[in-house]
């Protein structure tokens, strides 16, 4: 385990208010910081957590080299960071997917509802 790893897993679970021991309140499954899981991006924790240690924070920007990163975007459905493949992706790649098949499952059901 990182030293930069362990000390996100300590600020998430000092600070973060969507953390509840090592289990996320936003996401299923554990924290994405808690650190037996490995080491992970999340939105909401980079937004309003991070930012409360700024040494902490610059350590994090060098690990996953945000600053020359422009092609970051935030899932408009559960608010995780996710790299974009295009200008108009606007979910991250699991919430896109349901998205998607919400999506047909809906133009499915027109479909049907036209033939009766
Ligand atoms: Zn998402």
């Amino acid at each position: 385990m990182s030293k930069l790893q362990s000390d996100l897993d300590r600020l998430a679970a000092e600070s973060c208010a969507s953390r509840a021991g090592n289990r996320c309140l936003l996401l299923p499954g554990n924290c994405i910081y808690f650190a037996a899981t490995g080491i992970g991006r999340c939105g909401y924790f980079e937004r309003s957590v991070l930012p409360a240690d700024p040494s902490l924070q610059s350590r994090y920007a060098a690990q996953f080299q945000l600053e020359s990163d422009q092609n970051i975007g935030t899932c408009a459905s559960c608010g995780t960071s996710y790299e974009k493949r295009s200008n108009r992706q606007k979910y991250c790649g699991h919430c896109g997917e349901s998205e998607r098949r919400k999506r047909k499952a809906a133009s499915e059901r027109q479909r049907r509802a036209k033939q009766v």
